[in-house]
């Protein structure tokens, strides 16, 4: 099925990736070690993972992988929820009780995720019920020329806005922008230097960030991480949800979103729910491992086959992401189709550009998976935009997933 040449590059590529394929498995030992000793602290029963209906109260397995996110996460509180339909609404769970008029947002690393930007009304009020309709302003901090976290511009802003900034806003990944992924240690930078100098809170989009390195952004310093169930922390056995750790009251205020003011955590019905989110959360570690050689394999091929990989496959990771930059239309949607045909669902059908909601520009999306839309399985998309950048992301099995990138390497190759 594959060409002697691109058996002979993913041949070479499990050499050369040896030695980062075993600081992966380190990681993953770590945290599975972690999530492990939560589950036995907890004592998770077989009575927790059947859960409740109606208004949900006392539901003990909710209530206790909660407590499970937390210590995981190294935060004093967290809220895990089926009911959260994705990463945004649980990012606009916790903007939203947050931010009250009068505050200010400030990103710190460029522009939010797209699907963010309607919900912050970046480009202004509309009346749709943004954030700035509601009478919250927006700052931003971009990069600085070598993609650096600007600190000096952070520090001018904050003194600039003083207290009316109650939320200084970090993205830990990528997401759709040409830029580097935060590593933990950086943005525990980010969050000294923050506290030094205000009261805000430190926010992290946490998005396909958990569990690749042994530590998270709420264990130096994050008030508030925020992220999707159909990616990491669902280990691929989530169908759908969403979670917010951070610090007690802001935790507590997000909960006042989540459901009402004064009920917070404490109703919402898990609906049979239960199992999954628990053994999801259990098989995260490894899976996200899963996730990373695939990636690192995915970046040897290319850059062999002389692709513009992003990361390079002999950079530690701190994300599951991997882009490739194409320059133009057709690779990225010959790669994208390359992933689906090597996809255990919906293997035959070609994905095709199309305008989703919440983006600006038309997306191209591979995702063969078993919960839609999943990308902690293998999935690979992008916005159909200049310079054509491919993001591929996920793979359940490592095995799967280097399927998957021989395929897309193939299909990119044999046009060129
Ligand atoms: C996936 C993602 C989100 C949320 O997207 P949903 O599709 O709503 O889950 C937000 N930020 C980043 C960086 C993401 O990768």
């Amino acid at each position: 099925m594959f060409s002697e040449k691109i058996l002979k590059i993913a041949s070479e590529a499990e050499v050369a990736l040896a030695p980062i394929f075993k600081k992966i498995e380190e990681i993953s030992f770590k945290n599975t070690e972690r999530v492990l000793d939560a589950y036995k602290e907890f004592r998770v029963s077989e009575a927790m993972l059947t859960g409740t209906t109606g208004y949900g109260y006392d539901d003990l397995g909710r209530d206790t992988l909660d407590q499970i996110y937390a210590r995981v996460f190294g935060a004093e509180s967290a809220f895990v929820r089926h009911s959260i339909v994705n990463g945004t609404q649980a990012l606009t769970i916790g903007l939203f009780g947050l931010l009250r008029p009068g505050d200010i947002m400030l990103s710190v690393t460029n522009r939010p995720y797209d699907t963010l930007c309607e919900v912050v009304g970046i480009d202004g009020a509309n009346g749709d019920g943004s954030l700035a309709d509601f009478g919250v302003g927006y700052e931003q901090v971009d990069f600085t020329p070598d993609r650096k976290i600007d600190f000096d511009g952070i520090a001018k802003k904050l003194s600039e806005l003083g207290s009316k900034v109650k939320v200084v806003f970090i993205q830990r990944s990528k997401g759709y922008l040409d830029r580097p992924t935060l590593t933990v240690d950086e943005i525990g930078e980010i969050c000294s230097f923050v506290h030094a100098r205000s009261d805000a809170y430190v926010v992290v989009d946490n998005c396909y960030g958990e569990f690749t390195e042994d530590k998270e952004p709420t264990a130096v310093g994050a008030d508030m991480i925020i992220g999707s169930l159909i990616k990491n922390p669902g280990g691929g056995i989530a169908e759908s949800g969403g979670y917010i750790a951070g610090t007690k009251r802001a935790v507590e205020l997000a909960s006042y979103r989540l459901t009402s003011v004064g009920t917070g955590c404490e109703v919402g019905a898990t609906l049979g729910q239960n199992r999954s989110l628990f053994k999801g959360f259990f098989l995260a570690p490894h899976i996200v491992s899963q996730a990373l050689k695939t990636a690192h394999f995915s970046a040897y091929m290319l850059e062999k086959l002389g692709f513009d990989a992003y990361p390079k496959y002999n950079e530690m990771r701190s994300d599951i992401i991997q882009t490739i930059k194409f320059g133009y239309p057709e690779g990225l949607i010959k790669f994208c189709q390359g992933i689906q045909s090597a996809s255990p669902v919906d293997s035959y059908v070609t994905p095709m550009p199309w305008a989703m909601p919440g983006y600006q520009d038309e997306v191209i999306m591979a995702a063969g998976a078993f919960t839609q839309g999943s990308s902690i399985e293998i999935s690979c998309d992008g916005p159909i935009r200049e310079p054509y950048i491919a993001f591929m992301q996920g793979g359940l099995t490592y095995e799967s997933g280097k399927l998957a990138v021989m395929s897309a390497v193939s299909k990119i190759t044999e046009e060129n």
